[in-house]
């Protein structure tokens, strides 16, 4: 049993998935899924034509997109280190929301203003891709489209945003969804009382681990094999013409042409190159029973950012139907201990840390003074606080396509903790990629590429800008 400050061995992100990871309150709502332990005692098949590594969002998509691209669910096996979906996907704050200018600033400083625009555009793109995918299907997943606020909390927050707004639309990046609010209205618009300005512009929330189930499921049901508890433990060559690689897992190994990484955090074990430009960060979120001030129709209609530098927000989402309020913590946030703060370059999910309970709950206490924390009822009030890993890259951006000088092998990886701003048009790029199609047909931004110039820039360690 690995205690908190034990040291895993090797460097972080370096090793598979740690085994009894805590449970997220997706995962514990969740119990139930049918393939959640899948064939955890079975021998792997000898041979596969598509082996695909994380069971995550992104490793279901892109295997359920295989199949909708007409590729045999029988050709396709998906392997999974733990249950199924144990990874971010299932751990996150539940936000599906696109960075609408935000970001443009440092993105432009790292791939220049062009490709910052459209890495913004994609993250658009991303929530109308979900939406219409979620209705196609009627994917269960609570999906909840609706807008999201991003809240000032000082002066000089307002002050950057909108020197970000301004460069976005001065770069041609599209501003007709977002609408601004100042002052009062700010304060009304976002029910926080100390807005200083407030932006608004559509996003949506999920149950995330109903959504991973929902692809896995559907992969399954047509004949994809997936394998739980049985993590890649390592690839090698499986013949001398560089055509085929041999997967080894704890139960046997699969001999296939191509394999698609889709492993978070976790990508350097099998990817050594990758060490330093895949690095896993551990983030924490919190459950909260609403009490009668954010209940039935007093409950949040729009999802919030409070957000009092670019490291120091808190996420909020409330879910309709149970109402449960979903209150994520920015990892950096410089008000936390130094000891908190260096716990966070981590691949450890199995615990969380007080200290950033502590201080979401008192922040949601000043933010939020009408929750009356003081006075809760039994059952009311926090729920319960879980940790999950995210990857980040130096550049802020992932790692999306073919990866050169392993032929046969590609990655979708590193979404810098907007996966779910993310994977809905990265999963169905790396398979278009798969099938032989050029890097302009993926229609993502050039600099989520994986080639070997972007890898030879990237000489710091991650090192983003969220
Ligand atoms: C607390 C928290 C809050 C977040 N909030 C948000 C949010 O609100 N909005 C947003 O967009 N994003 C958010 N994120 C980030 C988002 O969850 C991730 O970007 C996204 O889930 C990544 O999906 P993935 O499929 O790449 O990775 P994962 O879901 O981590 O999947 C990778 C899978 O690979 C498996 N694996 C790894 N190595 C191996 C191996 N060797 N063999 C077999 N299997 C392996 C893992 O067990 C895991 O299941 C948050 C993340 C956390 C932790």
């Amino acid at each position: 049993m690995i205690a908190p400050n034990d040291e895993i061995p090797g460097l972080p992100g370096s090793h598979v998935p740690i085994a009894s990871p805590c449970l997220s309150y997706w995962q514990k709502t969740t119990r139930g899924f049918p393939h959640l332990n899948a064939n955890q005692h079975a021998p792997v098949p000898a041979t596969a034509k598509y082996v695909v590594i994380g069971s995550g969002i992104a490793g279901a998509l892109t295997a359920f997109e295989l199949l909708e691209s007409g590729v045999k669910g029988t050709d396709v096996v998906l392997l999974e280190a733990r249950e199924a979906a144990s990874g971010a996907s299932s751990r996150n704050a539940g936000h599906v929301r696109p960075d609408a200018f935000r970001g443009f600033m440092a993105y432009s400083r790292l791939h220049g203003p062009e490709q910052a625009v459209k890495i913004i555009q994609n993250e658009k793109l991303v929530l109308e891709r979900v939406d219409e995918f979620v209705k196609a299907h009627d994917v269960k997943c609570d999906f909840n489209l609706t807008t999201t606020f991003d809240v000032c909390m000082t002066d000089e927050f307002a002050k950057y945003e909108a020197e970000c707004f301004e460069a976005y639309q001065k770069a041609g990046g599209d501003v007709s969804h977002i609408k601004f609010f100042q002052g009062n209205e700010a304060q009304e618009a976002s029910r926080v009382k100390a807005a200083v300005t407030a932006y608004e512009w559509p996003a949506g929330s999920s149950h995330p681990a109903k959504l991973a189930q929902w692809l896995i499921n559907a992969a399954v049901e047509k004949g994809m094999a997936f394998f739980t508890h049985c993590p890649a433990l390592k690839i090698t060559k499986a013949d001398s013409a560089d055509t085929i690689w041999s997967v080894l897992t704890p139960r046997g190994s699969i001999s296939t042409p191509t394999i698609i990484h889709c492993t978070n955090a976790h990508a350097p074990f099998l990817l050594p190159n990758l060490v330093s430009h895949v690095t896993p960060n551990r983030a924490q979120a919190h459950s909260l029973i609403p009490t009668p001030s954010f209940s039935s129709g007093k409950a949040l209609t729009s999802t919030l950012s409070l957000r009092y530098s670019l490291a120091h927000f808190y996420s909020v989402i409330q879910r309709t139907g149970d109402g449960t309020i979903v209150l994520g913590v920015s990892r950096s946030n410089p008000t936390l201990s130094a000891a908190t703060l260096a716990e966070r370059i981590n691949a450890n999910d199995r615990y969380f840390n007080e200290e950033i309970v502590e201080d979401a709950m008192k922040q949601w206490g000043k933010i939020f003074p009408e929750y009356e924390q003081e006075q809760l009822v039994h059952g009311e009030g926090l729920d319960h606080a879980w940790t999950g890993i995210i990857a980040m890259t130096p550049d802020s951006v992932p790692f999306v396509g073919a990866i050169e000088d392993l032929p046969g092998q590609y990655i979708c990886a590193g979404f810098n903790g907007h996966g779910m701003a993310r994977i809905f048009t990265c999963a169905p790029g790396v398979v278009k990629l798969v099938q032989g199609k050029e890097w302009k047909e993926t229609g993502l931004p050039e600099c989520f590429e994986m080639t070997k110039s972007r890898l030879a820039k990237l000489v710091e360690p991650s090192k983003s800008v969220w």
